[in-house]
């Protein structure tokens, strides 16, 4: 039994997340999500695929990442 940092669900099927040596325990993916996915840059919604990084910065697609950094960014867009 563990109890989920994000909204302190205490529940037998909760999981543990290791990011950056940071040890973090859930009750589901949602609060996972909730306070682990980067945020994109530019339209704000969390990026929980295969998100773009220009310099430090996260975006969820290359179109909000040409949107922010202009169309001669290299980006690779693994979406
Ligand atoms: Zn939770
Ligand atoms: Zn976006």
């Amino acid at each position: 039994m563990a109890v989920c940092e994000v909204c302190g669900n205490d529940y037998d099927k909760s999981f543990e997340v290791v990011t950056a040596g940071n040890r973090h325990t859930f009750d589901s993916f949602e609060c996972a999500i909730h306070l682990l996915a980067p945020v994109c840059e530019h339209c704000g919604c969390k990026i929980v695929g295969h998100g773009i990084e220009v310099q430090g910065r996260w975006y969820c697609c290359a179109h909000c990442a040409r949107h922010r950094e202009g169309e001669g960014v290299a980006v690779d867009d693994r979406v």
